[in-house]
């Protein structure tokens, strides 16, 4: 198996609407794999790439705003939970015959149910394991704080963080930064994306997602912080809501903007410091 390195760029991408030859032709080694809900489960979707996560999405979720989304998300509706679960466990399956060591998802918003999302996330989790595989949650609908604190109630050792700098700015639940250096030791992977907040005069509104560099997360900064928790992963470059054209355009310049920036010159830090 290929090694992969600290901080290695990758992309995040959606079967049925990026090929693996696409992402293999932006000139990268590792992707993250997005299934949406009633896509085909097979190998094919994955071919030639070192895949690090499978993420699931399911039909009827919408981040038309603040409020839709938390309606719609993950398994925060109770109408569709059952239905998105079972498809959850065999999206899992489908992952672990990839081999691939991590499923990803947004679980929806916590509060409105804390006691049947954490049983509900257990029992991701204990799908997760019996493969041998780790289960992220993606960040975004909630602080720092409150994730840690649900992540405890959860109590498995699986569960992590696939942590999103420019969901936290888009959903406006804290500093990017900050809150990565909170939530690191439970980091599983990353996405590199960008995002600018909210128009304060618009509460119900999400952020604006940007091209990488372009947004208000401060890459040079998020980089030093990643490097100070000494994470050991990649970097899954995500672009959403744009055209294909835009998407590949996009993911390109975020890689080479990537690329300079870990190859730019850092002051030496002495251990301990
Ligand atoms: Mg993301």
């Amino acid at each position: 198996m290929l090694h992969l390195n600290p901080l290695e760029p990758g992309v995040m991408y959606w079967a049925g609407r990026d090929t693996p030859e696409e992402v293999q032709a932006l000139g990268v080694r590792c992707a993250q794999l997005g299934i949406a809900d009633g896509v085909p489960l097979t190998p094919a979707h994955a071919t030639g790439l070192i895949i690090s996560t499978v993420f699931a999405a399911y039909e009827g979720e919408d981040y038309a705003d603040i409020p839709t989304a938390s309606k719609t998300v993950g398994f925060a509706p109770l109408e569709t939970r059952a239905k998105r679960e079972a498809r959850t466990f065999e999206v899992i399956d489908y992952a672990a015959e990839l081999k691939v060591p991590s499923f990803a998802c947004h679980i929806g918003q916590i509060e409105e149910d804390p006691e049947a999302m954490r049983d509900l996330v257990r029992r991701i989790c204990d799908r997760c394991a019996a493969h041998g595989m780790t289960f992220a949650l993606e960040t975004g609908q909630e602080s720092a704080e409150d994730l840690l604190q649900f992540m405890e109630a959860v109590n498995r050792p699986n569960l992590g963080i696939n942590f999103d700098p420019a969901n936290m700015i888009l959903y406006g639940t804290g500093d990017p930064i900050e809150a990565y250096r909170r939530l690191a030791p439970r980091v599983l992977s990353i996405h590199a994306k960008d995002a600018i907040r909210p128009d304060p005069k618009k509460p119900a509104a999400l952020g604006t997602e940007s091209p990488l560099g372009q947004g208000e997360v401060n890459m040079p900064s998020f980089l030093e912080a990643l490097e100070d928790c000494n994470y050991q992963g990649q970097l899954f470059i995500e672009r959403e809501g744009t055209t294909k054209a835009q998407w590949s355009h996009d993911v390109t310049q975020a890689l080479k903007l990537l690329q300079s920036l870990c190859e730019s010159p850092r002051p030496l830090r002495l251990s301990g410091e």
